[in-house]
C-alpha cells in the first residue's frame, strides 16, 4: 500500500463497498416492508370478504362458500371464526383443523372494533411463520364474532432469501470491478505525476534550464508543475548569481595577486633581507602562488560552466602522458611511502588539450597517493576499451563512503575534513569539468576500508569525426 495509486484504489473500493452495503441494506428493508404490506393488504381484503359473506350466509353455508372459493387446503388451514370470547364458534365452524387462541391484544382491539395484525408461528411439521389478521364483525353496534385470516410468510422469506443470495453473489463481483476501475482511473489520473517525476529527475544542477512540461492543462497538476518551474527558475537564478559571483571574484583577484606576486619576487631579489625576513617573504610568495592557482582553477570552472573555455583539440597520447609524468609521480609516492605502479602500454590517443588532460591524470594520481597513505598501493592504468580510452587510478586506501561518492565532485567539498590532509576540494570538480569538456565521463567505485577506483573514459581520437 505504498503507492498513492494503491491507496486511492483501496479508498475507492472501500467507499464503493460502503455505498453498496447501504444501498443493498435499504433495498432489503424496503423489499421486506413492501412484501409484508402486500400480504397484509390481501389478508385485509380477504377478511372483509369473509366478514361480508358471514353476515349474509350463516354457519355451514359460509364454510361451503369459502371452501368452494379457495379450495379445502387453504380454507382449512388459514381461516377461523371465533365467538366474541375467542372460542371457536360451533355455529360458524369451518371444520378447520387449525385453531389458535385469540391473543389478548386482538381481543381488546376487537372489542374496540379495530383489526389486529400479528406474526405468529404455527407449531408442528406442517406449520411455519404466518401473518394473522383478526377482524371483528360488528352487527348493530355489537361484536358478533371474529374472522381470522392467516397468510403464510414463506413467500416473503423466500423473496428475502433470493434477494440476499443475489446481493451476496453480485457484491464481490461489483467490488472487484470497482477495484479494477479504481486502479485504472487512479493510474490515469496519476500518469502526469509520473511524467513530472521523470522530468524532474532529468533536471540536475548542471542543467537547471530544463522545465517540467504542463501540456496545456489547467488542473492541480499543472499548477504543481508551475510552482516547481517557478522554483527551478529561482534556483537557476541563484545558481547563476553564485557562479557569476565566483567568476567575478576570481577575475577581480587575479590582477592584485599577479601584482603581489611580482612585488614579492622583486623584494626577494632586491631588498636587503636578513634570514628571517627572507623566510617570511618566501612563505608569503608560496601562499600567493597557491592562491593564484586556486583563482585560476575557479576561473576555469566558471568558464567551463559558461561553456567558454578556450582550448585547442589536438591528438594526445594518454599512455605517453602517463609515462611522462611517471618519474614525478614516483617522487610524490616515495615521499608518501606509497607503492606506485603505472601500466600504460602503446599509444592511446584522444583528442584534447594536453595540459588539461595532464591535470586530470595528475590530480587523480595525487589524490590516490595523498588519501591512500603510507604502506598502501596506487595503480595507474591507461588502456583502450572498445571505442573509448580508459584511465584508471586505483588505490588501496580508506575508500569513500557511498553517501559521499557523488558529493566529492561538488566544489569545495572535502569528505572528512578532520583528516589532516592539505587540499582545497576543487580538484575533483575540475577533473570532472575537464573530462566533460572532452566528451568523456568520470565515475568512482569504492569500498570503504579497501580503497577507491576512479575511472575516466574518453572517446578515442580515431573514433571522433
Ligand atoms: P582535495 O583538494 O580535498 O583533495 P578533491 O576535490 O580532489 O579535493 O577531493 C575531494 C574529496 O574527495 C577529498 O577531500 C577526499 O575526502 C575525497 N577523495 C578524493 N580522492 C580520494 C581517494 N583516492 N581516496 C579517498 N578519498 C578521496
Amino acid at each position: 500500500m505504498r503507492t498513492v495509486r494503491a491507496r486511492l484504489t483501496l479508498w475507492y473500493t472501500a467507499v464503493f463497498g460502503g455505498l453498496l452495503l447501504l444501498l443493498g441494506g435499504t433495498a432489503f428493508v424496503l423489499l421486506d416492508r413492501g412484501l409484508r404490506t402486500n400480504l397484509d393488504d390481501s389478508l385485509a381484503s380477504v377478511a372483509r370478504a369473509v366478514a361480508a359473506s358471514s353476515r349474509e350466509a350463516g354457519g355451514p353455508d359460509l364454510a361451503d362458500t369459502l371452501e368452494s372459493m379457495l379450495g379445502p387446503a387453504v380454507a382449512e388451514r388459514f381461516f377461523q371464526l371465533l365467538d366474541p370470547f375467542g372460542r371457536p364458534d360451533p355455529r360458524l365452524s369451518l371444520r378447520g383443523r387449525w385453531t389458535f387462541p385469540l391473543s389478548s391484544t386482538a381481543l381488546r382491539n376487537g372489542e374496540e372494533g379495530r383489526e389486529t395484525f400479528e406474526s405468529i408461528r404455527i407449531p408442528g411439521p406442517s406449520g411455519g411463520d404466518v401473518r394473522l389478521l383478526t377482524l371483528p364483525v360488528i352487527e348493530g353496534g355489537r361484536l358478533v364474532h371474529f374472522v381470522q385470516v392467516a397468510g403464510s410468510l414463506d413467500r416473503v422469506d423466500q423473496a428475502r432469501s433470493r434477494f440476499l443470495l443475489v446481493m451476496l453473489s453480485l457484491a464481490p463481483l461489483a467490488l472487484a470491478g470497482a477495484a479494477l476501475g479504481g486502479w485504472f482511473l487512479a493510474g490515469r489520473a496519476l500518469s502526469p505525476v509520473d511524467a513530472m517525476v521523470a522530468a524532474a529527475r532529468r533536471i540536475s544542477a548542471e542543467d537547471l534550464s530544463l522545465r517540467i512540461a504542463t501540456e496545456d492543462r489547467d488542473d492541480e497538476l499543472a499548477r504543481l508543475a508551475e510552482v516547481l518551474n517557478d522554483m527551478l527558475a529561482r534556483l537557476e537564478r541563484s545558481f547563476t548569481t553564485a557562479r557569476q559571483f565566483s567568476a567575478d571574484a576570481a577575475h577581480e583577484l587575479r590582477t592584485p595577486l599577479t601584482i603581489l606576486k611580482g612585488e614579492l619576487e622583486v623584494a626577494l631579489h632586491t631588498a636587503a633581507l636578513d634570514g628571517q625576513g627572507r623566510e617570511m617573504l618566501e612563505s608569503c610568495l608560496e601562499e600567493v602562488d597557491r592562491l593564484a592557482a586556486l583563482v585560476e582553477d575557479l576561473l576555469f570552472l566558471a568558464r567551463a560552466d559558461a561553456d567558454v573555455v578556450p582550448f585547442q583539440r589536438e591528438p594526445v597520447d594518454l599512455a605517453g602522458l602517463a609515462r611522462e609524468v611517471e618519474p614525478a609521480l614516483h617522487v610524490l609516492a616515495e615521499r608518501a611511502g606509497v607503492d606506485l605502479s603505472i601500466h600504460a602500454a602503446g599509444p592511446i590517443v584522444v583528442k584534447g588539450s594536453e595540459p588539461l588532460l595532464l591535470r586530470v591524470l595528475f590530480n587523480l594520481a595525487e589524490n590516490g597517493i595523498k588519501y591512500a597513505g603510507g604502506g598502501q598501493q596506487v595503480e595507474i592504468a591507461v588502456r583502450g576499451e572498445g571505442e573509448r580510452a580508459l584511465l584508471e587510478v586505483r588505490d588501496s586506501g580508506p575508500g569513500i563512503p557511498s553517501e559521499e561518492r557523488e558529493r566529492i565532485f561538488d566544489r569545495f567539498y572535502r569528505a572528512d575534513p578532520a583528516r589532516e590532509r592539505s587540499g582545497t576540494g576543487i580538484g575533483l570538480p575540475l577533473v570532472r569539468s575537464i573530462v566533460r569538456l572532452h566528451g568523456g565521463e568520470i565515475c568512482v567505485a569504492s569500498e570503504p576500508g579497501r580503497g577507491s577506483c576512479f575511472q575516466v573514459r574518453l572517446p578515442l581520437a580515431d573514433r571522433l569525426t
